[in-house]
């Protein structure tokens, strides 16, 4: 770490281990306050006479004892804030009056500074006993600090240390890059070689890498550190391109990947290295830690052995992808998914039927909204299982509430295009409507309009399928996929679904009530229904009655219920 901006890092290495200094200033005014009260005492001492301070007369002399007290204060402060240094300068400053002193007692036989003899003695005696307590604690508290930023088995900084050295970077606007470095396969020889091997293996690796970062052979300026296992970090400095920082991060990798002998067995080590730029990519301390493991863990799923990666914004999607995965599969075991009824009117406010949504609870109870899980749910296939969740409980509450009821109030479940294309889906959709007796008629199946559009083709055929069946479709989010009239007039559909962002805009502009307007007139043309979704306001449901719509869903009129509550609305419905 000495080399081209060392003094900078070196010196924040310098404030991890040691304790903040005081200012030199405050030793100056420790030398000028000693210097005057020594004068003044002196003076004090010498001239005869009275000084009145607040009424009260007082000889000069008296004062002398005030000054005298005032120095000896100065030379144990210089002590106990500047520890070796102030305790030579005090010894210096208290010694220099010796000799006067020695001269007026013992040649001119002046007995009146004696006292200042033995003053001078005792103060000498005190720093000394200071300075002595004061070194063990010194010693003690850096070998704390010492140990509270190394670690232990390589002797390398550690993490703190190194959260400690960007902090001070970023407070100095020096431009950095965070490496993380993952060891591959190195549990395997703990596990073949035991623990002790390992250990030596990750010394040998971290003298490597802390002699390379004390060379000039990288021409940037690097601080190595381990964090835990076989997990390492660089802090990278003095470049001018990115490119310098991924040569420097190739020479550790070669340097990694050379012969390393221990007990007379060759290990051959290699690893992924995943970075992250400050303040390119951010400035924000624990986001450089996050955005360097989220590279790290990339490199490391890519399976190619060893990988360097910078961090991307897609790359912390895919870590916060994984976490909602996690959470998902979980959920699924834990019966943490369910469904709520979100009721759907029409224009005279009268209930025609229910939307089910799924509902995801976190272990912890926090709910988690779908907009979050179901793209996950859909990328990883978990949503098949959702879907047919949310599928059957919704299909076992018509069987016992509406059926039962006698009206034809009619289900919307939403099917994600992967799950419809399945083999079995038209099977398990059969299999559970038979079994709690629901007739297919009362069953609508909504498909996003932007999905339907990618996969149409393959769709189609499945979609005429479940119309067979008597079920109804519905194209969901409608406005936001583009599509175009003639795939509208090919799509065997019963039902648009306004978006909630054209029903948003409609009171803020004409040109949106007219779109909305243009959307329900289209859809009649063709023979569909129109529903409007996200519907908040009275003022909404009064555009949309003016230009046709046929139904409403939205907060406006009820917000997504629990079946409990559902059930309550569809047993009041049927009592009126
Ligand atoms: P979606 O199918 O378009 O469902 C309508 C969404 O709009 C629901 O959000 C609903 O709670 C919300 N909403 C309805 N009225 C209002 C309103 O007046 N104001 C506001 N602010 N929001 C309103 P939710 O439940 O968060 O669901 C989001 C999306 O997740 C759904 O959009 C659907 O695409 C998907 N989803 C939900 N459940 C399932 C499921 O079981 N399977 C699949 N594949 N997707 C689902
Ligand atoms: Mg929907
Ligand atoms: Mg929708």
């Amino acid at each position: 770490m000495t080399k081209r901006t060392g003094d900078g890092v070196d010196k924040t290495l310098r404030n991890l281990f040691h304790k903040k200094e005081t200012p030199k200033s405050a030793f100056v005014l420790l030398l000028l306050i000693y210097a005057l009260s020594a004068v003044l005492t002196t003076m004090s001492s010498r001239i005869r006479g009275q000084v009145v301070l607040f009424d009260i007369p007082f000889e000069y002399s008296s004062l002398t004892g005030v000054f005298s007290l005032l120095s000896n204060t100065c030379a144990i402060c210089l002590v106990m804030l500047f520890h070796k240094v102030g305790y030579i300068t005090a010894m210096i400053l208290v010694c220099s009056s010796f000799p006067m002193m020695f001269i007026n007692v013992f040649i001119r036989q002046n007995y009146r500074n004696i006292p200042g003899f033995f003053n001078g003695l005792m103060v000498i005696v005190a720093i000394t006993i200071i300075f002595l307590g004061n070194r063990k604690i010194v010693d003690y508290q850096n070998s704390l600090r010492k140990q509270a930023v190394t670690d232990r088995l390589t002797g390398l900084p550690n993490r703190l240390a190194c959260s400690e050295l960007m902090d001070d970077l970023i407070r100095r606007n020096v431009r950095f890059a965070l490496v993380s470095a993952d060891i591959n396969n190195f549990k395997s020889i703990n596990d073949t070689m035991g623990h002790d091997t390992g250990n030596l293996v990750l010394q040998a690796i971290a003298g490597r890498w802390k002699s390379l970062a004390d060379s000039d052979a990288t021409g940037t300026n690097e601080f190595v550190a381990r964090i835990t296992g076989d997990e390492f970090m660089f802090i990278i400095n003095d470049y001018q391109t990115e490119a310098e920082v991924e040569d420097t991060i190739r020479i550790f990798k070669s340097e990694l990947e050379k012969k390393i002998t221990i007990d007379d067995c060759d290990y051959y080590m290699t690893a992924c290295f995943g970075y992250s730029l400050c303040p390119e990519d951010t400035d924000v301390l624990e986001n450089i830690f996050t955005f360097t493991d989220a590279a790290l863990h990339e490199a490391k799923k890519s399976g190619s052995g060893s990988m360097v990666l910078r961090f991307t914004p897609d790359v912390l999607n895919s870590e916060r992808d994984l976490e909602i995965e996690r959470k998902i599969r979980k959920a699924l075991t834990d019966g943490n998914i369910f469904y709520n009824l979100q009721p759907q009117y029409d224009m005279e406010h009268r209930l025609i039927g229910f939307e089910a949504l799924a509902r995801m609870k976190d272990h912890d109870g926090t709910l988690i909204s779908p907009t979050e899980f179901i793209p996950v749910a859909e990328k990883t296939g978990l949503v098949e299982q959702i879907d047919m969740h949310v599928f059957e409980r919704a299909v076992e509450f018509m069987g016992n509430f509406v059926t039962a009821s006698g009206q034809n109030y009619t289900m919307s479940v939403n099917v994600s295009v992967r799950h419809l294309m399945k083999n079995s889906f038209l099977d398990d959709i059969r299999r559970i409507l038979n079994k709690y007796g629901v007739p297919p008629e009362l069953i609508e199946i909504e498909i996003t309009e932007s999905i339907m559009i990618d996969s149409a083709e393959k769709a189609l055929q499945r979609i005429e399928e479940l119309k067979k069946m008597g079920m109804k479709i519905a194209i969901d989010d409608f406005g936001t996929g583009y599509s175009s009239l003639s795939y509208l007039t090919n799509f065997p559909s019963d039902m648009l679904k306004i978006d909630k962002s054209f029903i948003d805009k409609m009171n803020q502009s004409e040109v949106s009530r007219q779109y909305v307007a243009m959307i329900v007139s289209i859809g009649h043309t063709l023979n569909l229904k129109v529903i409007s979704e996200g519907v908040e306001s009275p003022d909404q449901v009064d555009i949309l009655k003016s230009v046709g719509c046929d139904y409403i869903q939205g907060f406006v009129w009820g917000r997504p219920l629990s079946p409990k509550e559902a059930g309550e609305l569809v047993r009041a419905q049927t009592s009126i």
